[in-house]
């Protein structure tokens, strides 16, 4: 048997029935980590002695026929935006460097519940800011399909690791794509559940009303199983939904006939690259084929999409990042290394009797110099980008111009959505304009950067559920993703539909070459 290759339904059965065990299962995927995380570097951490002896203690209790949980032995790489208490967690970033959380976050508390294994912790964009990896404070993870090129962001770390068989499942976060483009770019399923499906407690915050985790697979089967473990009301999660949480995995047999999938003409215009027009249209004829109906549908906002998703993500990001100024939390910059201001510059501090003092360094205080160093050398460039970008939009003066008119936007970004399920069951599309691109293509250049994100960043505005699944290859060999966006609480349809069209279909079971 090679449990590398099992999906996470076969895999925790061969498990359960004794066929391997669970100390087996975690050495052959410990293994690989060690073969291939050199060149691919999608773990930050890896945890082999813990993972080990969770899995001894996982046989142990089979064997003496006491219960085990339904992830028993599963081996989970687990985003490092996640809390984690026996393991560091760093969010890719100087400033969270050796970080140990004080508690688990939900998610990793109720997969642990589960008796799944936690390998390690992966490499991600900083603070999840990114859609290429190259965010990282700890260097860029390889495209497993092609290591020239970005495995896609913020969780590229999550979709190589699953890709290159080095974790059966991943966890990721997905605040304007990031679970679905690198799972299209790695050749993955990735699933954005709807907001608040899945609780964001220990999920070090991004922009609160858009991020939401979940799981990073190899087919939409596995996604359902995993569902079943993470999603579910939290009390700890003030956004978290009450609704109870279906049987997914018990839901996926019925057939397709009759659903109805809408197409936004407009997702197939400029900038949409010819190889992934043509696979995408394939998988519409595929799921015709499987008893689906295909109907145009409209999305009239949809092209205001990024610039609504750029200017709130930063607003909330610039709030949420104010904790990390070497005294709440993060890296402190070390005292007296500050740089001295020339005479006549820098900020003067009124003294009592209203003189003013010669200024001894361009700070107003030794305190104001700790936190501007702690977060100039803590942070990288695009969180700075973001955080800059945030705070003007939230300042006064701009804050109607900017945050409050985007806010209006969002809502209409969302009932273009509730109007379009008037009509239809799913919107189908690409998840990204482009294949897997070269690493540094784009390093340079924000704005094509942030361009990658829009087909994907409309399903987080509206609080939504969209999934994405490898719907055939380019002729240079890179996966190719399809995106099927639901109404809210639709994943029990979204994980049917894919994975019916699973079943008709292999593009998912297809794997890079990669050493044995
Ligand atoms: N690429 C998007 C961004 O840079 C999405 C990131 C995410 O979903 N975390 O913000």
């Amino acid at each position: 048997m090679q449990p590398l290759e099992l999906s996470a339904v076969d895999l925790v059965a061969a498990i359960r029935q004794g066929d391997i065990t669970a100390v087996q299962v975690a050495e052959k995927f410990l293994d690989r980590i060690d073969k291939l995380n050199g060149p691919i570097n999608a773990f930050l951490n890896v945890d082999r002695d813990r993972a080990l002896a969770r899995a001894a203690d996982i046989d142990a209790r089979r064997k003496a026929g006491k219960p085990i949980g339904p992830l028993a032995g599963l081996p989970v790489a687990v985003k490092d935006a996640l809390c984690t208490a026996d393991q560091p967690t760093t969010c890719a970033s100087k400033m969270l460097a050796g970080f140990r959380p004080p508690y688990d976050a939900e998610v990793v508390s109720r997969l642990r519940q589960a008796d799944a294994v936690i390998v390690g912790k992966t490499n991600m964009d900083e603070f999840a800011m990114g859609g290429s990896n190259e965010n990282s404070a700890f260097g860029p993870v390889k495209n497993p399909w092609d290591f020239t090129r970005a495995p896609g962001g913020s969780s590229g770390g999550s979709a190589a690791c699953v890709a290159a068989d080095m974790a059966t499942i991943a966890i990721g976060s997905d605040t304007g794509g990031s679970i679905r483009q690198p799972a299209g770019l790695c050749g993955i399923t990735g699933l954005k559940p709807t907001y608040g499906r899945v609780s964001r407690r220990g999920l070090v915050a991004f922009a609160s009303s858009l991020d939401q985790i979940g799981p990073m697979t190899r087919s939409a089967a596995d996604s359902a199983l995993v569902m079943e473990t993470i999603a579910g009301h939290d009390r700890g999660d003030a956004t978290s939904l009450a609704d109870a949480v279906p049987r997914y995995t018990s839901m996926l047999e019925q057939p397709l006939t009759g659903l109805r999938i809408g197409r936004v003409a407009e997702h197939f215009g400029a900038g949409l690259d010819p190889e992934v027009a043509r696979g995408v249209e394939e998988a519409f004829a595929a799921f015709k084929a499987a008893g689906a109906t295909i109907h145009d549908v409209k999305l009239p906002h949809a092209k205001y999409g990024i610039a609504t998703y750029y200017l709130v993500a930063p607003c909330e990001a610039s709030s949420n990042l104010a904790r990390y100024d070497g005294a709440h939390y993060g890296h402190r910059a070390e005292p007296g290394k500050g740089h001295r201001a020339e005479p006549g510059k820098g900020h003067r501090a009124e003294t009592t009797r209203g003189q003013r003092a010669e200024p001894t360094s361009e700070f107003e205080s030794p305190l104001v110099e700790m936190y501007c160093r702690s977060r100039a050398e803590g942070f990288g460039p695009e969180v700075k980008r973001r955080i800059m970008l945030g705070t003007y939009a939230l300042s006064s003066g701009y804050y109607d111009a900017y945050y409050a008119k985007a806010l209006r936007v969002r809502r209409l970004i969302r009932q273009d959505y509730i109007d379009a399920f008037q009509s239809v069951d799913l919107i189908g599309g690409p998840v990204s304009p482009t294949p897997a691109f070269p690493l540094g293509e784009k390093t340079n250049d924000p704005l094509a950067m942030y361009l990658v994100d829009m087909y994907t960043v409309g399903t987080n505005l509206a609080g939504i559920g969209g999934i994405s699944f490898p719907c055939g290859f380019t002729r240079g060999g890179l996966p190719i993703g399809f995106q099927l966006q639901g109404p809210a609480l639709s994943e029990p349809l979204l994980l049917r539909a894919v994975d019916r069209y699973q079943q008709l279909t292999d593009w998912h079971l297809r794997r890079p070459k990669l050493p044995a």
